[in-house]
């Protein structure tokens, strides 16, 4: 389903997300510490291992957030009283520099599912290590996948192969929009199972971004 009003609603969006960051009062230890001014980078969090469990918490350390609806459904629910139709909303935000989050929502109007899709993305964002990884390029730096990476979801599998500077995205949709939220500007993809069903498609990749930082290279070893 694609969204006429798109446009708009992520102007208001924005507009209602820094009101709301102007007006937050911490709730969390490492919120505190934020609006202290104790923590100022959103490194230092994930290097000390904290988690995140205010959406605040990134906009006010990640101010250049974008987001993206990927996707939406309605779900049909039956109940007591009848059937009770619901929207389920798939979202990604991203710096287009290092970190990506996905999230999803569910709301009987689809403008609420995808705030609260929004919200749940923020709450999920990781950081996401790019390379350069491609022999055929060798540059060395932070355009591409450090490796091979793969990351699996409800019947879906993806795998994204580092590729040399200026190949671009060689990539479904669903992927470009979520790799280049993450700030991957070249590589290859390849996909099995069920890739029509997009939210698991978008778990799939998200999963494989988070590969990036699980999985330790012999190049760590030396670091
Ligand atoms: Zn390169």
């Amino acid at each position: 389903m694609k969204l006429a009003h798109r446009g708009r609603r992520r102007q208001t969006e924005r507009e209602s997300r820094s009101q709301n960051l102007e007006q937050w009062v911490p709730k969390t230890r490492l919120g505190k510490m934020i609006q202290e001014g104790k923590i100022s980078s959103i490194e230092e969090v994930f290097m000390a291992g904290l988690q995140i469990r205010e959406s605040q918490i990134v906009d006010a350390l990640i101010p250049d957030l974008q987001e993206e609806v990927i996707n939406i459904n309605l779900v049909q629910k039956q109940t007591d009283a009848g059937e009770k139709s619901r929207f389920k909303a798939v979202v990604a935000v991203g710096n287009r520099d290092g970190y990506i989050g996905l999230g999803s929502g569910k709301a009987s109007q689809v403008r609420n599912a995808i705030e609260k899709a929004a919200t749940d993305a923020r709450l999920k964002i990781v950081p996401v290590r790019r390379g350069c990884g491609s022999w055929e390029c060798g540059c060395g730096r932070p355009h591409s996948v450090p490796f091979q990476i793969e990351g699996k979801t409800g019947g879906v599998r993806v795998v994204f192969v580092p590729g040399p500077r200026g190949l671009g995205l060689v990539a479904s949709e669903v992927s470009k929009v979520i790799l280049g939220l993450a700030g991957v500007k070249d590589c290859w993809a390849r996909s099995y199972g069920s890739t029509r069903t997009i939210p698991s498609f978008a778990y799939a990749v998200f999963d494989a971004l988070k590969q990036t930082y699980s999985l330790i290279t012999p190049a760590d070893w030396v670091k």
